[in-house]
């Protein structure tokens, strides 16, 4: 016998009614009294009223509570007897956000499982070519033998409805106290079964462990934090929609080439007779060939200036086109005084006219030397700390500007 029956009147059922009368008769009143159906506030209170009804009688736990206590039993609960759930969330819950009314819906059904992430180390020529890498993976997968149901002849734990959790009420003076705990029939895995029945593999886990072997492939192009996924290859487990796995490229470094999008940037050297009287330099390129790049005669390739080779950077993936292969010139000189000077007198012949030094003609005139720069006697940008205590000597009661000069 239940205590009160006021939420079955709501709904017109009897309180022996199953799930299946229950939702019926929901649906029946929602969609009578649902406010883009019929505008009247009386209609607005008693759509609230049927679907807080609704929302407790359906979940089996309340139910029993509120069969046990009345609505005094479901305390804690905001306005309407009923805890957080408007009128509206039950509403497109239960009609899983069908067309035509304003409800929003909200994603209901199992639970997801989680992501599982691997970076993927790639070489810019693996990049370039694109590559298959197996990878081992360890999952939980659910078990072959019983699959995943823990045994044979498996029930739905009656006391917690397979929830493997349970709410207790205590009754402490005029209060009572809800509590929630672990349920002790099935300990809390929501399944009843005989001990003959239970899984000799997974001894009622549901579960098992299993390498598995991934064929990932790297499409040629492929770019650093692109993904490869794989579709739900997560962890299974029992009422769990698995999660993907997904491998994320990571572009390793490369000696030579770097990369921008699909762009090669290569730093090449070349002789100074090279850049000036034209020759050819070789690229190994990351796809494995080596390009020969001609120098024209009197291109004059200056130092630090950067030309393109035109679709010989990386594949643009998907599209068949490759992108554009940037060279930085450096250019290197013959070693100092490897050339003898009566040889020298032939670069007056070809190379332009010198620059005279410009100095105005009334201007002090001194002439300095250049030495090569050793590091133990110049310090490049501080001065000699002897020259500095010497300024300080001279200038005493100097202001900042000076001090600063001088550090
Ligand atoms: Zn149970
Ligand atoms: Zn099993």
């Amino acid at each position: 016998m239940v205590k009160d029956t006021k939420l079955y009147d709501l709904l017109g059922v009897s309180p022996s009614a199953s799930e299946n009368e229950l939702k019926k008769a929901y649906r029946k009143g929602a969609l009578r009294y649902h406010p883009d159906k019929n505008p009247s506030e009386e209609a607005a209170e008693k759509f609230k009223e049927l679907s807080s009804a609704y929302e407790i009688l359906s979940d089996a736990q309340k139910r029993d509570v509120y069969d046990q206590y009345g609505e005094e039993g479901l305390t804690g609960a905001g306005p309407g007897g009923m805890g957080g759930m408007g009128g509206d969330d039950i509403f497109s819950q239960f009609f899983g956000g069908m067309g035509g009314f304003g409800g929003q819906s909200r994603p209901s059904g199992p639970q997801r499982g989680r992501d599982i992430q691997h970076s993927l180390s790639c070489t810019l020529e693996e990049l370039f070519k694109g590559k298959t890498a197996k990878l081992a993976l360890n999952k939980t997968v659910l078990c072959k033998p019983c699959g995943g149901k823990g045994g044979k002849n498996v029930k739905e734990c009656t006391t917690c409805h397979g929830q493997g959790i349970r709410i207790i009420n205590r009754q402490m003076g005029p209060m009572i106290q809800r509590m929630q705990v672990q349920c002790d029939k099935c300990n809390g895995t929501g399944d009843i079964m005989d001990a003959k029945d239970r899984c000799k593999t997974c001894h009622g886990k549901k579960t098992a462990n299993e390498r598995k072997i991934l064929e990932v492939h790297i499409d040629a192009g492929m770019k650093e934090g692109e993904k490869v996924v794989f579709r739900g290859e997560g962890d299974q487990g029992p009422n769990i929609v698995p999660g993907d796995v997904v491998f994320v490229v990571d572009q390793k470094p490369h000696d030579k080439f770097t990369r921008k999008g699909d762009d090669l940037y290569y730093e090449a050297e070349l002789d100074v007779l090279t850049a000036l009287a034209g020759g050819s330099f070789a690229v190994k390129h990351v796809s494995g060939e080596y390009l020969k790049v001609e120098i024209v005669p009197g291109e004059f390739i200056a130092p630090d200036s950067v030309k393109v080779i035109e679709n010989q950077g990386m594949p643009i993936r998907r599209h068949g086109g490759r992108g554009n292969l940037f060279i930085k010139f450096t250019v290197t000189f013959p070693k100092p005084h490897s050339i003898p000077e009566d040889k020298l007198k032939l670069l007056e012949q070809v190379l332009p006219a010198r620059k005279e030094a410009s100095i105005p003609k009334a201007a002090i005139v001194e002439e300095c030397m250049l030495a090569e720069v050793d590091p133990s006697k110049h310090r490049q940008g501080a001065r000699q700390s002897s020259y500095d205590e010497d300024m300080e000597d001279g200038e005493e009661g100097a202001g900042p500007g000076v001090q600063c000069a001088s550090q």
